[in-house]
């Protein structure tokens, strides 16, 4: 059974051969190489990748807003 990961950039799970764990600002996170490889990319084959995983990016950063705004919860 192979071990899988969450990827924060895909919102999806890869088997963890394919996943590095990388610092951001929030702290440690796993990516996997394939969207590493991408962001190494030249803009137009990035933007290729970038547009499966803008809606994901969106809603993340309109959740941490929405913390923000709204610190009782
Ligand atoms: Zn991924």
């Amino acid at each position: 059974m192979a071990e899988t990961i969450y990827c924060y950039h895909c919102g999806t799970r890869h088997p963890k051969e394919e996943m590095r764990q990388i610092n951001t600002k929030s702290g440690k996170r796993w990516r996997c190489i394939k969207s590493i490889e991408a962001a190494r990319q030249p803009k137009e084959k990035r933007e290729a990748f970038g547009r499966e995983v803008t809606a994901i990016n969106k809603a993340e950063a309109q959740a941490k807003a929405r913390l923000v705004l709204n610190p009782e919860r």
